[in-house]
């Protein structure tokens, strides 16, 4: 059974002039090490009584215990026992109290020395159970109430009950607990020996309280180091926290890209900061943003190497930040690099860019590599990059990768957005000349029909001539149904390419020729022979390649009167493409209508009066068809009445000169003739 009597209690009822006072347990931790440590220097053998509540407690201080067991023999340490901690006699004396005894809740130090006196006692005060419960209460909350003094009266006094306390556990240390009453209590009573014990209170206090600052320095000390790492700590959420609040509010990549360098790159004060966007087959890649500080040179804009880059690759394969604090001495980029064959290119890149340090932090979103941060310091000394700030980079080229995908994703939108835009105006488009182009011959058809049943006996002229209309507008809702579901098909990516090494000069003719007959019934301006020498064949679908080159005749007839001239030209343009131009000298285009000539069912004269013929939909067609070949078309005019002429380019097959003028190796493999495709 546990003694309930507390030992504060009866040292504050036997000394009326002490006030208990409160203390929190770092400053009673302070003032005990303070009071060890005055033994521990001083050449005093005093008598020394601890109590620490737990054995846990005491376990942090054995080692202290041990060496001012040295000093003394009189030592004197108590505590709960929780493990091991027992009643023993070893280098000094230890007192394992009953965890019920009121000791549990009370922390005393006492020394009585020769030259000094000193005695913390103290009583825990219990603090509220849902406080200790919470997971705030720290154990620096903890609060004592009790009396610290060098008061030697009050030393004595806590000592001699602390001594009756130690002798009912250790019976067996009454000779010993004897000798300390004689030797450092009693003497009051008994004529203290010269030298030993006075009743004076500590004549000089200053070394214990030179100890004790010491303490509160150092405490102190640790205080602001634990700040600023605290406020270190903070900032870089709050720049985390800025980062991803202005990339996560932006759907525009470039935008993303230059928040993210130019916060990194002020915040962690780094030399350079670079982003580029990149895969992870890239050999190399163009650096999109940047942040430099002062007289650094740029990397803007410039063609970064990625392959052979031990640095890049090591960050792909394991999906983590790299790092070289020292670029010289790093063996991936010297030793290793040179083994590989690539130190000669690795050093390049580190003296023409002056990175001294390099971090590389890939931006990854659901394992899809989209691209990568990186950092370069460029002077001497090399930095030894820090875990958290490389931690910090890293959190942010998550969040940039998160946001690129936000924004690439809101472009493909757009972009679905306007193709439903244009989707829908087609539908409206197709409304409208539905209503017009359909219903318009069809009614003519109806009536010219309509006529010819009534009236069996109807002249034989005009029967022809009701006859002629009907079957011409039969022909021109044919047409515009034919280039409704060619345009279709285009579109929609349903048309089976058959590739062809072609003759550019033999499928001109076989255009001019199909304009011809189709035309025969009226006067054409004339249509000049193609006089481009030297061709090269052409790699492409030769139907579909007719059938541009037929559609913009077709249009320069239409738009040239008969006294005009209509020319076909075909140059190489210095790429792999020919450039096709077919001219007229017809009614020209105004400057502004050069693009919409090419939507569909453009018409100058409006879908709905429209006079010329045609459906509005051959250019849109033809773009259609010259963009699946990966080639360009677009229009060129000096205004009313001034000619027009379009281009377009068509990909070379075989790049040679040895050709007189096509014709002669077009008729030999690998050049052929299109065939006619039946049309849908
Ligand atoms: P259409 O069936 O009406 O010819 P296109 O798509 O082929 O349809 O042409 C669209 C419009 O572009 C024409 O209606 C015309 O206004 C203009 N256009 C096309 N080619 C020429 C040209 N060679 N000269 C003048 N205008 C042209």
């Amino acid at each position: 059974m546990g003694i309930s009597n507390s030992v504060v209690a009866q040292v504050l009822q036997s000394c009326d002039r002490q006030r208990a006072q409160m203390y929190f347990k770092s400053s009673l931790t302070a003032l005990s090490h303070a009071m060890e440590d005055l033994v521990l220097t001083d050449s005093d053998s005093p008598l020394i009584i601890a109590c620490f509540q737990r054995e846990r407690f005491y376990r942090q201080e054995a080692h202290r215990y041990r060496r001012i067991a040295r000093k003394t023999n009189q030592v004197y340490v108590l505590a709960a026992p929780e493990t091991e901690f027992k009643n023993c006699s070893d280098v000094y004396e230890t007192v394992a109290f009953e965890p019920s005894d009121a000791l549990a809740e009370e922390w005393h130090l006492v020394v009585i020395g020769n030259r000094y006196t000193a005695c913390l006692v103290c009583h825990e005060k219990t603090q509220p159970e849902t406080a200790t419960m919470s997971d705030s209460f720290i154990d620096s909350e903890r609060r004592f109430e009790g009396i610290w003094t060098f008061d030697p009266t009050v030393s004595r006094r806590a000592a001699s009950i602390l001594l009756d306390r130690i002798a009912i556990y250790r019976p067996e240390l009454q000779a010993k607990i004897e000798l300390a009453y004689r030797l450092y209590i009693t003497l009051e009573d008994t004529q203290a020996p010269t030298g030993l014990v006075s009743n004076s209170p500590l004549t000089n206090p200053d070394p214990f309280v030179q100890r004790l600052v010491t303490y509160l320095q150092a405490g102190q000390y640790k205080l602001l180091k634990a700040n600023k790492s605290l406020a270190a700590k903070q900032q870089k959420e709050r720049l985390l926290n800025s980062v991803i609040d202005a990339v996560r509010r932006s759907l525009d990549m470039t935008e993303i890209l230059q928040i993210a360098v130019q916060k990194i790159g002020e915040e962690l004060a780094v030399c350079r900061c670079i982003i580029y966007r990149c895969r992870e087959t890239d050999n190399v890649a163009k650096i999109e943003r940047e942040f430099v500080s002062e007289e650094i040179p740029s990397v803007l804009g410039k063609i970064w190497q990625l392959k052979n880059n031990p640095l890049f690759e090591e960050a792909i394969a394991e999906r983590k930040t790299v790092s070289a604090d020292d670029t010289r001495q790093d063996t991936r980029l010297t030793q290793q690099a040179w083994e590989r064959g690539t130190g000669e290119q690795l050093q390049n890149i580190v003296e023409n860019y002056q990175i001294v340090s390099w971090v590389i932090v890939p931006i990854f979103y659901q394992d899809r590599l989209l691209g990568a941060l990186e950092l370069h310091h460029c002077q001497e000394p090399p930095v030894v990059w820090q875990e958290d700030d490389l931690a910090l980079v890293d959190a942010i080229a998550t969040q940039v990768g998160i946001a690129l995908i936000q924004a690439e994703a809101y472009t493909n939108l757009e972009d679905l957005n306007e193709q439903l835009e244009a989707l829908d105006r087609t539908r409206s488009n197709l409304v409208a000349i539905t209503g017009h182009e359909l219903r318009t011959p069809l009614s003519t058809i109806q009536v010219c029909l309509e006529s010819l049943a009534a009236e069996p006996d109807m002249d034989p002229k005009l029967r022809q001539v009701m006859l002629d209309t009907a079957l011409d507008d039969a022909e021109r809702l044919r047409n515009l149904v034919q280039d409704f579901l060619t345009l279709s098909r285009l579109e929609s990516g349903r048309v089976e390419w058959n590739l062809e090494t072609l003759s550019i000069v033999e499928c001109v003719e076989l255009a001019v020729s199909n304009v011809k007959a189709r035309n025969s019934d009226r006067a054409l301006p004339t249509i000049e022979p193609l006089t481009s020498k030297n061709l090269p064949l052409v790699q492409t679908d030769g139907e579909w390649l007719v059938e541009v080159l037929a559609k913009l005749l077709d249009n320069a007839c239409k738009f040239t009167n008969p006294d005009g001239k209509i020319t076909i030209a075909v140059k190489s343009n210095g790429s792999n493409h020919l450039e096709v131009t077919v001219s007229d000298t017809g009614r020209g285009i105004e400057p502004k209508r050069l693009e919409t000539v090419f939507d569909r069912f453009y018409q100058e004269e409006g879908a709905l009066r429209r006079s010329a013929g045609g459906t509005g939909l051959g250019l849109a067609i033809c773009r259609q068809i010259v963009h699946n070949w990966g080639g360009e078309i677009w229009a060129e005019s000096l205004g009313k009445d001034r000619g027009s002429k379009f281009h377009f380019t068509i990909p070379i097959a075989v790049k040679t000169s040895n050709l007189d003028d096509g014709r002669s190796s077009a008729r030999k493999k690998p050049g052929k003739t299109p065939k006619r495709r039946k049309k849908a």
